[in-house]
């Protein structure tokens, strides 16, 4: 790592915030060209997919796909039964996967590629300088990576009402007894799917078509898969209010704009979308347009003084010690007004 005059700022090539799929992979490939590089990470290293997304959800899927065999095992002559199921186990069992893929994504390893790993928030301070605490940095390029997070609907009640994302759903030890899901994307049903085959009752509330964003013959074909494994899917039911109950929560809806009434449940989980990561990230310190909405385009820019990357890598392959995940990066960093859209980013690298 160089630095400049003063000992207080560090002047890399690259400087990636945020260590999620996305940032790991650009900081490990530019190590490996022997790129200085400055990696920055506020949270947990492997962000989402490692933590609160891909992993966790394939595992607990995992965990349902066990306890289904069992159920439909007749068909190979083998007797079918009823499985046992201790929740507090399946959660275990997705902290191990977790665990066993962390080190692949730890800032030991990470140290070792040749990467300078500092923890904490990164924050443009202006327009070609970040901070971290007390650390500054003076980056040649940047690339923000800072992911997304669940996107919680205005919903009257809400701040009032208990509710769950992929940020805390896997750290439930107890099955949630009756689960209600609002949304009906990929997250919001394959968790559906999953908490059904490990013993919840499950609703799923949608305001639109479940599956939207999937071709409607294969959507058609995972819906009525999962109505017969029990879970209840409400197609174009808008959610009017929530509220905390002594048993849990009731969500008050309206079914195609027209017959009202509630489903009450003991947990509810949020699947409504993502919202990006752009909170505190001083983009506006560092003169750099975005937006809130989430995109799944690549797209570059660069900026008078800043040449500022939006990263949004469109399929990415790792492999682990025990998965290997697809790693879709619906990445929604901010993008920047009058960028052009771009299969590659690299002009904002040259
Ligand atoms: C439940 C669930 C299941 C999923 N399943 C799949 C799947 O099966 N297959 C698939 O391909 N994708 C899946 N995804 C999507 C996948 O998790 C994301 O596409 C991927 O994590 C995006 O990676 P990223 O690096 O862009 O962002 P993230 O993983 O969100 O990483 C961003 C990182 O930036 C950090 N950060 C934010 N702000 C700052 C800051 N100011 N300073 C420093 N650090 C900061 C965050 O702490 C975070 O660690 C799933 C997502 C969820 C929620």
């Amino acid at each position: 790592m160089t630095n400049n005059n003063n000992a207080k700022t560090l002047t890399p090539d690259i400087c990636v915030i945020g260590a999620g799929s996305g940032g790991l992979s650009v900081a490990a490939a530019a190590a490996a060209f022997g790129v200085d590089v400055v990696l920055i990470e506020k949270g947990k290293m492997g962000g989402d997919c490692l933590n609160y997304g891909c992993v966790p959800s394939k595992a607990i899927i995992a965990a349902g796909k066990a306890a289904a065999t069992f159920r439909s095992s007749e068909k190979f002559g083998v007797g079918a039964h009823e499985p046992e199921i201790d929740f507090s186990r399946v959660n275990d069992h997705v902290h191990d996967v977790i665990a066993t893929i962390a080190p692949h994504d730890s800032v030991e390893r990470f140290e070792g590629l040749g990467v300078n790993v500092i923890q904490g928030a990164g924050e443009f301070v202006s327009a070609d300088t970040v901070k971290v605490g007390e650390q500054l940095i003076k980056a040649r390029r940047y690339v923000v990576a800072t992911g997304s997070s669940a996107a919680v609907p205005p919903i009257p009640g809400i701040e009032n009402t208990p509710y769950l994302t992929n940020e805390n759903l896997f750290e439930l030890t107890e099955r949630p007894e009756h689960l209600i899901i609002i949304g009906a994307g990929p997250i919001g049903m394959e968790m559906a799917q999953a908490h059904r085959r490990l013993g919840s009752r499950v609703t799923v509330i949608e305001a639109l078509r479940p599956l939207a964003v999937t071709d409607p013959d294969h959507a058609a074909q995972v819906i009525r898969k999962m109505e017969a494994e029990g879970v209840e899917i409400l197609a174009n039911t808008k959610v009017n209010a929530v509220e905390r109950t002594d048993n849990g929560v009731k969500v008050s809806i309206k079914v195609d704009d027209e017959a009202e009434g509630t489903v009450e449940g003991t947990h509810l989980l949020i699947a409504a979308g993502r919202a990006p990561n752009v909170t505190s990230l001083g983009l506006e310190a560092a003169g750099i347009e975005f937006t809130r909405k989430v995109s799944r385009q690549m797209m570059a820019c660069a900026q008078p003084t800043v040449r500022f990357m939006r990263l949004v890598m469109s399929q990415v392959v790792r492999s682990s010690p025990m998965l290997q995940v697809h790693m879709h990066l619906w990445s929604s960093v901010p993008s920047c007004s009058g960028c052009q859209s771009t299969t590659t980013a690299s002009p904002c690298l040259q």
